[in-house]
């Protein structure tokens, strides 16, 4: 069960570049794809590899107002100051950058809604804070949110349903369609009281029309992966087949890492292959294949790399290799230098289990159970679905 795969990419996605102390290194990228050619990925012959285009500013009105992008504008000739509180600095170029990230998602939505693909996945994408009038957490345009008000303008979908697997709420994404029952937006996420940006309570299950098609999991710090895919299996698997999307998509953050920097979650490589495995699996039961998936946050640039080529080989059906090719390595750890990490590369593709205390394991798998028995309570009965 494969299907042909389109990967956006470019390597002007590099200049989406906050500056050197930034967390957010757009290198990850680059060795994303890397690795994903040194492993074999880009020959197999379902792979496609696919250039975004620029797009248009009609296209960003789509989900924003068109005095934030003046605004974004404006920043992007000065490059100076900030476009939140202090986490997403402007920078020259920024607005042209983004426009490419976006251009390369509606790429994508087109190149599945006209039958060339079944699958995509836009590597700079999933920038899933900024909202209708504001950047934030290191987004600048929300890229989600504009490709799903194009694939309902261009290919009248009726329902569209998007998984957001990043460890930061997907606040802006929710908040584009927080009164629509034709987007049904998931989170999984790290609790808002512990992490930015604060919001993503299980209470906030959308309003009007929309009340019950904005489903938040919020998830204890320390969550391992056995307690992460029980929470996966009991809600998203339901909800996908209840729902029956015409096309799933998916934010594929993986700074829920067990060594990701910003964030205190303790998944594994493995997890993401199991959960995004699933997903794919899902897109062809329930909607022909039809899988567009972003990238997203991931602060430790060879685990991005590593989890999501894995991610692909699952996807395609190839096996995934054990450890990371010698010439990948070396690349690596070239970058690593130039931006004076000096850190070694991992040899082994996936990860080790990691140790949790039994007893602490125990409490956070109690915490992440009483939040599924939440969430189903609150969501399952508009969508008909047995506690
Ligand atoms: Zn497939
Ligand atoms: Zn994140």
């Amino acid at each position: 069960m494969t299907g042909k795969l389109a990967i956006i990419y470019s390597d002007d996605y590099l200049k989406y570049y906050f500056g050197p102390d930034h967390p957010l290194r757009p290198q990850r990228l680059w060795l994303a794809l890397k690795l994903m050619e040194s492993i074999g990925i880009l020959n197999d012959p379902n792979v496609t590899l696919v250039e975004p285009q620029f797009c248009k500013e009609e296209e960003l009105e789509l989900a924003h107002s068109p005095e934030y992008i003046e605004m974004v504008k404006y920043f992007s000739k000065t490059g100076e100051g900030y476009l939140d509180y202090g986490d997403t600095p402007a920078f020259p170029g920024m607005f042209e950058v983004t426009r490419n990230i976006v251009g390369g998602s509606l790429k994508a939505a087109d190149l599945i809604n006209t039958g060339k693909v079944q699958h995509a996945f836009n590597i700079g994408g999933g920038l899933h804070h900024a909202t209708r009038s504001r950047g934030s957490g290191f987004c600048v345009f929300n890229d989600i949110a504009c490709t799903i008000r194009y694939i309902q303008r261009k290919y009248h979908l009726k329902r569209i349903m998007i998984v957001d697997f990043d460890c930061h709420h997907a606040d802006g994404t929710q908040d584009a369609f927080y009164s629509e029952p034709s987007v049904l937006t998931v989170s999984l996420h790290e609790d808002g009281t512990y992490l930015f940006p604060g919001s993503g309570f299980v209470f906030e299950t959308g309003e009007g029309e929309g009340k019950g098609y904005c489903v938040n999991i919020p998830l204890p710090p320390h969550t391992f992966d056995e307690a992460y895919i029980y929470a996966f299996n009991e809600i998203v698997p339901p909800l996908v087949r209840a729902y029956q999307p015409e096309i799933l998509l998916q934010q594929s953050g993986v700074d829920t890492h067990y060594t990701d920097p910003l964030t205190s979650e303790a998944i594994t490589i493995n997890t993401y292959v199991k959960v995004f495995g699933k997903m794919h699996k899902l897109a062809h039961e329930i909607c022909d294949g039809k899988y567009l998936m972003f990238g997203g946050g991931g602060y430790q640039m060879d685990v991005v790399a590593r989890a999501w080529a894995s991610m692909l080989c699952e996807i395609l059906n190839l096996p995934i290799p054990k450890e990371t090719p010698e010439p990948w390595r070396e690349l690596y750890e070239n970058i690593s230098r130039k931006i004076g990490l000096n850190a070694h590369a991992p040899i082994s593709m996936g990860d080790l289990e990691v140790m949790i205390d039994e007893r602490m394991k125990k409490k956070i798998f109690e915490e992440v159970k009483q939040v599924v028995r939440e969430v189903k309570e609150r969501i399952f009965p508009t969508h008909g679905i047995e506690l």
